[in-house]
């Protein structure tokens, strides 16, 4: 079966990419293969010159391309393109649209490793970054320049649960000609589309719900296919000036398709973060479940969510699924299946209750990571945000007593048992005592 862009979601999460050929394979056999045979001079010519077939896996290899496009139908996209892991996929979509001189404008809040990249390695190479409040549509329209290449931001912030308005700051930045770049591992193509909503390119971890079971790293960088040269060009040289050898540019050449062209034609195989094929099949196994595993996650995260809301030991819970979470109403907006399974609790009794708890789950796992099929907790203030100040901390709501939970499939009942015993000897402070 051929599952065309008018099937559903599920539908495509299972065929779409998959061979359709007469007596193929039902599983997308994994092509472990650094390349591939030419059967003669003109084939290889026609490989490297118009690209065309399969040559070294660094540029192509059909387990990978497999994947590919069962992402770019999920997304809505046109195409996308597989790398070694998120933070490679973060990198390669930078790259492909900044260069020396060049600036970025980013919302303060996201992922530590992309927020290292722009202050550490992006900075060295001459790429600046803005960070802006994410609700502060003046902020996003104020911090643009002359020089600015791309809008950047997560669908869903890292601990706050803050919702991205991604068609009010996708409009900013068509006004200029800047196309957004969103962050959407949080929310994965089921839970939202950034695409539909008027971004540009959408980059993902792997590693996390798409793959879902833990076991293997892998990014994707899927591109709209909107490239609009009239619009963009004087901001993307490289996109609509002759190439090096004074050939036609990848806008005169690929049109619309230009920017993702770009990225799979000489970003991702230049830097070299190739996936590898045996990675790149256990991502499409796992896409196959990613509806059913987002929906079960994100009812047991409400129901976890609302459990530790009433409780004593617990200050406040910073879920997007609750009634009391300031971006509720953006989130029902945006989010229609369900409000994803990663937040954060703050423990009224600090960092020493937050230490009891993370040492005392037993059917959760303390470990760094998310949208596992298994249910984890992790103590940010330590970990992921150990690299930022107590203001930065706690604007994005990280304090002594706050802790990350992933939420996984698991029965509800064991979930909230696990919580139950790992909360006994918590200390239940009053109010005026709460020490965060
Ligand atoms: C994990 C993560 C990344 C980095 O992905 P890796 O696969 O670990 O390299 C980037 N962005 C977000 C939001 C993440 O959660």
């Amino acid at each position: 079966m051929a599952a065309g862009a008018d099937t559903g979601f599920s539908t495509r999460q299972v065929h779409a990419g998959a061979a359709t050929a007469q007596a193929s394979p039902r599983a997308t056999p994994i092509y472990l293969t650094a390349g591939f045979t030419f059967s003669d001079l003109d084939e290889s010519a026609a490989h490297f010159g118009e690209g065309t077939g399969f040559g070294y896996s660094r540029t192509g290899n059909p387990t990978v391309h497999a994947v590919e496009e069962r992402l770019a139908s999920l997304e809505g996209g046109d195409q996308a393109v597989l790398v070694s892991s998120g933070q490679a996929a973060v990198t390669v979509a930078l790259l492909a649209l900044a260069g020396a001189g060049d600036h970025v404008v980013v919302s303060e809040h996201i992922y530590e490793g992309t927020r290292g990249l722009l202050l550490d390695n992006l900075a060295r190479l001459g790429v600046e970054t803005t960070f802006v409040d994410t609700d502060d549509l003046d902020a996003w329209r104020a911090a643009i320049t002359p020089r600015t290449r791309a809008l950047f931001a997560e669908t869903l912030s890292n601990a706050r649960n803050d919702v991205l308005d991604v068609a009010a700051v996708a409009v900013i930045g068509a006004e200029h000609g800047i196309p957004l770049v969103v962050d959407s591992t949080f929310t994965t193509p089921y839970l939202l589309r950034p695409i539909e909503h008027g971004a540009a390119v959408v980059v993902h971890s792997a590693s996390k719900f798409l793959a879902g079971q833990g076991a293997v790293l892998g990014g994707v960088i899927v591109d709209d296919g909107r490239f609009d040269a009239a619009a963009s060009g004087h901001r993307f040289a490289h996109l609509v000036q002759t190439d090096r050898l004074g050939g036609a540019s990848y806008a005169e050449k690929y049109g619309a398709r230009a920017r993702g062209q770009y990225i799979r034609e000489s970003v991702a195989p230049r830097f070299g973060p190739s996936p590898s094929p045996l990675n790149a099949f256990l991502i499409g196994q796992g896409i196959e479940t990613l509806s059913l595993r987002v929906e079960r996650q994100s009812q047991n995260a409400l129901a976890v969510a609302r459990w530790l809301e009433q409780r004593p030991e617990v200050e406040r819970v910073d879920y997007i699924g609750l009634d009391s979470h300031p971006h509720h109403g953006l989130g029902e907006r945006y989010l229609t299946r369900g409000f994803g399974s990663v937040f954060t609790v703050t423990l009224r009794g600090g960092l020493e209750a937050a230490r009891h708890v993370v040492q005392s789950v037993e059917v959760i796992t303390h470990m760094t990571h998310l949208g596992d099929v298994r249910s984890l907790v992790l103590h940010p203030q330590s970990t992921s945000h150990a690299a930022r100040t107590v203001a930065e901390r706690e604007r994005a709501g990280v304090f002594p007593g706050t802790i990350r939970l992933s939420v996984g499939i698991e029965d509800i009942d064991d979930l909230l048992a696990d919580l139950e015993q790992a909360l006994l000897g918590v200390p239940v402070l009053e109010r005026e005592t709460v020490v965060l």
